[in-house]
């Protein structure tokens, strides 16, 4: 029989509210049973070291693995790391415990990346910072990628940033890896390390509102038909395929259920988009890249 590749993975947990993690365990093809329990693809198994949300190992045994994992598998693994970095205090976030000392979230983070092969920053927060880094950020919350500038460690890192991101952004990116390996996949990122397969196209490119939208076909208040451009929709400043992926295993997605796109996959969400729901100022997007003006200027 072929021998099985292994590709461990150690998902960390850091400033979130575990959501990320919990879109991955609703994924539903594949399932996660599926996921970490067969091959991802043939000849390669995803081993999931240590997650803290769907394990039931504890204590010691379990931080032991973490520890472990910087010396058997140095410069093999992944880490995918949910949550941005508390930085303001050692006490703004640990993780267990060593010698009776709790380890800071920003320490056991920052020595997990140093010897991994890669950095998958699971969601907006790991990726630009997100709700825990907004103003007027209390604990210093930075992102993975600004950690890792902080701490000079050259790891490459991949972004599936989203509030939360589909599975399948992250779980896609794991097979492109698996098949192709991490150097022509880093070739396939954006400027901001986000694969462009899934963030390639803005939302307003594809959505089933654009229509309206060129035509000036405004919604004045939430149900009525229309762009939702006037009720604050972030789609044509947001890059991802949401329009046609859609959450849920295909059921539906922001827009599709009446609410604008607040642009969650981008690192101006959420401070320089807020207030949410108002009409956005174009004068202080200066990422805003590709807003065509519709026929008839919208009126704010
Ligand atoms: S502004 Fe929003 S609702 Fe309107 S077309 Fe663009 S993405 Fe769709
Ligand atoms: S439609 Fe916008 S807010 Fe909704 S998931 Fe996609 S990028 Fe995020």
């Amino acid at each position: 029989m072929a021998k099985v590749v292994e590709i461990p993975v150690v998902w960390m947990q850091g400033a979130a509210c575990t959501g990320c993690v919990v879109s991955l365990l609703n994924s539903l093809s594949p399932g996660i049973a599926r996921l970490v329990l067969r091959e991802l693809v043939p000849g390669k198994h995803v081993s999931l070291r240590f997650l803290v949300t769907a394990m039931a190992g504890q204590g010691r045994q379990v931080m032991d693995v973490v520890r472990d994992e910087t010396v058997k598998d140095k410069g093999n693994y992944i880490l995918v790391m949910e949550g941005s970095v508390p930085v303001g205090h050692p006490a703004y976030g640990t993780v267990g415990e060593e010698g009776g000392r709790e380890i800071p979230i920003a320490e056991i983070a920052g020595n997990l990346a140093r010897h991994a092969a890669a950095v998958v920053c699971m969601g907006t927060c790991s990726s630009f910072g997100g709700i825990p880094a907004a103003s007027p950020n209390p604990t210093g919350c930075v992102s993975m990628g600004e950690l890792l500038a902080r701490e000079k460690i050259t790891t490459p890192v991949v972004n599936i940033p989203g509030c939360p991101p589909h599975p399948d952004w992250l779980i896609g990116s794991l097979l492109a890896v698996a098949v192709y390996g991490l150097g022509p996949v880093a070739g396939l990122l954006d400027d901001l390390k986000r694969p462009k397969i899934f963030y390639g196209k803005l939302v307003h490119e594809t959505c089933p509102r654009r229509a309206d939208f060129d035509a000036a076909r405004f919604a004045k208040k939430f149900g009525d038909p229309g762009c939702l451009y006037l009720l604050g929709c972030r789609g044509p400043a947001s890059y991802a395929d949401c329009p046609t992926r859609m959450f849920n295993s295909g059921t539906n997605w922001c827009i599709g259920a009446g609410g604008p796109c607040h642009g969650c996959v981008e690192p101006e969400f959420p401070d320089r988009f807020s207030p949410l729901y108002e009409k956005i100022d174009d004068r202080r997007m200066d990422r805003f890249r590709l807003l065509q003006k519709p026929a008839t200027a919208p009126k704010a």
